[in-house]
């Protein structure tokens, strides 16, 4: 029986969801930016997005030069009213949910906002593909530094600061342009992706490497794939169910499980 259901009304499409989750033994949820836009997080990537404005720093060119350090800081600095009030969202807060009901052994995540975790769900549990922007850490000696921190610093002496213990560069702990991926989350997405039968792909339009292979993966492991996002998706197709709506609309009825 073709269990494949396109573009079925509101509410149809959350029938269909619910159903899906309940006859899953492991649920592992992939997330990209839609899932905090309710948040007032930015979607870098989008029309009108940070990086459409800005030419994002290269990672090589933070490691060559002071400037671009500073500038980098600049610019994260600038940003951090959205990012240190942003609240989980309806997404955020249904994942929590049904990984409190052990249907989701873990998240992967495209985001750089803490959110997963603000939601409830233990550090170990989130997967971070891209890092993480909510603190920094040192690239020689990878000691933590807090931005409170750094804001101090770049405040007294308008330089982004270097580490204390080591005179390495402090960069926020997220994966820059240009950044090779972290191998940790890197294998323990993969694990996670062939360990789940159903995959549930969240707010990410699945185009940028490597958010584009788990999917698929996914799906020739045998697992069942639900897309949900705003806009159509490269694997759409290959879906058992796609949901074009709002992300937070969709999963709120899940929030209390
Ligand atoms: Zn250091």
């Amino acid at each position: 029986m073709d269990q494949r259901t396109h573009l079925t009304p509101a509410g149809e499409s959350g029938a269909r969801l619910r159903e899906l989750i309940e006859a899953a033994r492991t649920v592992v949820p992939f997330t990209g930016a839609g899932i905090s836009t309710e948040c007032g997080i930015p979607d870098f990537r989008s029309p009108g997005g940070i990086w459409t404005k800005y030419q994002p720093i290269q990672f090589e060119d933070f490691l060559a030069s002071q400037e671009m350090r500073d500038e980098s800081w600049r610019r994260r600095l600038a940003m951090d009213a959205q990012f240190s009030t942003a609240q989980p969202g309806r997404g955020h807060l249904a994942l929590a949910g049904l990984h409190r009901a052990g249907k989701v052994p873990a998240v992967i995540t495209q985001n750089i906002d803490n959110l997963h975790q603000a939601s409830g769900i233990p550090d170990a549990a989130v997967v971070e593909l891209h890092g993480n922007t909510t603190y920094a850490t040192c690239l020689d000696c990878a000691r933590r530094y807090e931005l409170g921190w750094v804001r101090e610093r770049f405040a007294a002496s308008a330089r982004s600061p270097d580490c204390e213990k080591c005179g390495g560069y402090i960069k926020t702990a997220t994966i820059s342009f240009g950044q090779a991926m972290p191998e940790g989350p890197m294998r323990r997405a993969e694990q996670l992706t062939l360990s789940c039968d159903l995959f549930l792909a969240i707010g990410s339009s699945l185009v940028v490497w490597p958010a584009a292979g788990f999917p698929l993966m996914a799906k020739r492991n045998g697992a069942r794939l639900v897309i949900l996002n705003r806009d159509a998706t490269e694997f759409d197709d290959i879906a058992d169910l796609v949901i074009h709506e709002d992300i937070g609309s969709v999963l709120a009825p899940f929030v209390a499980h």
